[in-house]
């Protein structure tokens, strides 16, 4: 027996398989998609079988034997398989890369993890229930009888719970026996719970018609925060279960939807299994066996939960559906919401998107009829909108007020006073290296992009990192000329002290990357807010989300615009969506709730819709730009990243590139190189080419030709990102 192996290694970059041969002893062992141990070079790797053969042919070097087989059933099916092709293909990334990326640690090809079932010892009986009856009658040691009786009863009882000695002499006489027995890591009691809840006629138009539609198979359920989107999912799934079919619900950071996981726990039961990352090695390990096993009906997960061997699959739910960590920025760079529809055409199951804020490019598919738009215009119970007010910072600047407006610090005192809580937004996503007006708040933008350029300290100069577009440093504002330009900057460290100094005795917490490292902290941050433990929570965007806290009256945005000037085509939309969360935060219960913007530029139409709840106004606007400029949805983008140590090299080779391929595609719009906006991590240099396409087929032959060129080049190496959420 031979057999086609793919080795876990980089040297088979043209996704080559290797053959063995089968030693008679483990051939019956052999399955395609186990994982197997072989020898490769002078060193012992882990593969997993893709094909086996069973014609012998002729080779004319001499095959090398399997080691032996890691698993008795394969850790990847046939449908994985063909999605791993599938992904390979469609985002040219390396087979191997793609299988790893599917499987949790303990399952990957690896020789260095190891990951075992968790076992506990238990006692049972080992022989009929006469002869131990007998035995019983016949013995004078009561402690045996207690232990006997009690099997007799339970069956089989924990180790632990038996005492010593009388136990030993039982198992000595061969009246019981241990074994041991697989438990999970992961195994909370949950029971379910039948909803009272009444759909309102808006939740069960939208249910109905998911469910009855016969057309469609992609659904896009764009709801304004509160108007009961879980509630939609969750009576669909119920459906599907009814059907005997299963369900797949991806939710963007699991850290944060603890909320939702709970909701269906209680709703299900014990039929769900969940995947994320912060999940232990055993406990993903235990998870994804309870999947397999066909113990659970229900899988809900941050991304890498779209790969779950679930069979049957009748819902997708990708819930808040424009997040970038649906999307992954190493090897194989996937999107999830590609791989949801792969699956779902295989198993014939609906997809779901869901979202307050859809992403343009979804929104727009769903407005020419590709995916089925279904909008939910009102919260529950008709709940308003929070009341949106912004400040103009150009005016509180002048009269020496750079972080806190003096309308903010009203509402925050007027808050604590009443004993409700705040939460304070300092917008930081990105990179803080723009320069800004102070007077007329005006922000230096690359003439063909209309791209924010990235101040680069090393020769004082800004630069676009689409297009390459470099201008000096201006001290003087060009748009008013009186104001001065100036890079701006703050931190979250620094808004705590400037609100210590402003309020005496205020209670805050912080949550941003340098406070929530640890495992848990997250969690606790939330509960102890949650418990009235602080006044105030101040924190980056990852505050924005999902959160839910009855006592949260007002909600400060400390620099709105921060992200405006990212230069990113979609600086305007990502801005759009943190201030329409973070304003979803305010509010929630019985009291009111206002939200405060202080911002640059209050005229903005991405902050005017914001202040409005106006997405359809928003994306309109949106849409004239990202036509007039030629940007997705109007086309695709594919990035070329050429990395190098030497920037001479990096710039040479990028050049080269970006040439070649304006030759060779004369239909497309390819921009740079340009030196990427984070253009030297660990001492390696970065360039980026942009492709701007329509069609990927022509695409794709050339890159495939320049990969290949590249392969074995020791000085720059290459990557390809389809559709990067991050520029
Ligand atoms: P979304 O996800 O659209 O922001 P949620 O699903 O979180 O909204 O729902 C908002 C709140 O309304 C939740 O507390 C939920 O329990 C509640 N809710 C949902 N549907 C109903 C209903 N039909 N009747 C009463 N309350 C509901
Ligand atoms: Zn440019």
């Amino acid at each position: 027996m031979i057999v086609n192996v793919l080795v876990e290694t980089t040297v088979n970059k043209h996704n080559q398989m290797f053959t063995y041969l089968v030693p008679n002893i483990i051939k019956d062992k052999i399955k395609i998609g186990i994982r197997v141990l072989v020898p490769f070079g002078k060193r012992q790797l882990e593969g997993f079988i893709l094909e086996i053969l069973t014609e012998e042919k002729k080779y004319d070097y001499e095959l090398k034997s399997v080691i032996d087989v890691i698993d008795e059933e394969p850790v990847l099916n046939n449908e994985m398989i063909e999605l791993g092709r599938y992904m390979s293909d469609h985002y040219l990334a390396p087979l191997i890369s793609c299988y790893q990326t599917m499987l949790p640690v303990g399952l990957k090809a690896k020789t260095r993890v190891k990951v075992n079932p968790k076992t506990e010892n238990y006692i049972i009986i080992a022989k009929s229930v006469k002869e131990i009856n007998d035995f019983i009658n016949s013995n004078p040691y009561q402690k045996q009888n207690e232990i006997l009786i009690k099997l007799l009863n339970n069956k089989k009882i924990k180790k632990t719970n038996i005492n010593g000695s009388p136990l030993l002499n039982l198992i000595k006489q061969g009246l019981v026996k241990e074994v041991a027995k697989e438990y999970y890591r992961l195994d909370e009691n949950f029971s379910k719970k039948e909803s009272n809840i009444e759909l309102t006629k808006n939740q069960q138009n939208a249910i109905n018609e998911i469910i009855n539609n016969k057309q469609d198979s992609i659904f896009l359920i764009h709801g304004v925060t509160g108007s009961g989107k879980t509630e939609i999912y969750m009576n669909i799934i119920k459906e599907a279960l009814n059907e005997n079919k299963t369900a797949l619900i991806l939710v963007p950071e699991i850290s944060l939807t603890t909320q939702l996981i709970n909701q269906f726990k209680n709703r299900f039961g014990k039929k769900i299994a969940v995947l994320h990352s912060a999940l232990s090695d055993g406990e993903k390990y235990d998870e994804w066996r309870k999947i397999v096993r066909k113990e659970v009906s229900i899988v809900i997960g941050a991304r890498s939960a779209i790969f779950a061997p679930i069979i049957n699959i009748g819902i997708i739910v990708i819930d808040e559906e424009q997040e970038g960590t649906y999307k992954q920025e190493n090897n194989p760079r996937y999107h999830t919401l590609d791989i949801a529809i792969f699956r779902a055409k295989k198993h014939n199951a609906k997809i779901i998107l869901g979202s307050a804020t859809p992403s343009l490019e979804t929104y727009a598919r769903a407005r020419k009829g590709i995916y089925k738009l279904l909008e939910l215009k009102e919260r529950i119970n008709q709940k308003p909108m929070p009341e949106v007010t912004i400040i103009d910072m150009k005016e509180s600047i002048k009269k020496g007020n750079t972080l806190f407006s003096d309308i903010l610090i009203a509402k925050i005192k007027e808050k604590l006073n009443n004993q409700e809580q705040i939460m304070i937004l300092l917008n930081r996503r990105g990179y803080a290296n723009y320069v800004i007006c102070r007077d007329c708040g005006y922000v230096h933008k690359c003439q063909n992009c209309d791209i924010t350029l990235t101040y680069h300290k090393t020769n004082e100069t800004m630069r676009c990192h689409y297009c390459g577009y470099a201008d000096k440093k201006k001290l003087e504002c060009s748009k008013c000329s009186k104001g001065e330009m100036k890079i701006f900057g703050i931190g979250t460290q620094k808004v705590e002290e400037k609100l210590k100094e402003l309020f005496d005795d205020i209670k805050i917490v912080r949550m941003d990357s340098d406070t929530t490292n640890k495992k848990g902290s997250h969690d606790k941050i939330i509960n102890d807010f949650n418990h009235h433990k602080y006044d105030l929570l101040l924190g980056t965007q990852m505050i924005a989300k999902g959160l839910d806290f009855s006592k949260v009256t007002l909600v400060g945005v400390i620099n709105g615009d921060m992200s405006l000037s990212i230069p990113d085509f979609r600086s305007g939309e990502n801005t759009f969506q943190l201030l329409s969360q973070v304003a979803g935060r305010s509010g929630r219960s019985n009291e009111e709730g206002e939200v405060i913007i202080q911002t640059f530029n209050p005229d903005h139409y991405v902050i005017q819709t914001a202040k409005n709840h106006d997405y359809i106004g928003f994306y309109k606007r949106e849409m004239i730009i990202r036509k007039k400029l030629n940007y997705p949805p109007y086309c695709f983008i594919a990035l070329i990243r050429v990395l190098a140590k030497d920037y001479n090299e990096g710039l040479k080779e990028s050049s080269k590139i970006s040439s070649y391929l304006r030759k060779k595609l004369s239909n497309n719009q390819i921009l740079g190189p340009s030196v990427s906006s984070l253009s030297k991590i660990k001492n390696t240099y970065r360039f980026q080419c942009l492709i701007k396409y329509r069609t990927k087929k022509e695409l794709d032959q050339e890159l495939k030709k320049v990969i290949s060129h590249y392969e074995n080049n020791s000085k720059v190496s290459i990557e390809i990102d389809f559709n990067p959420l991050k520029l």
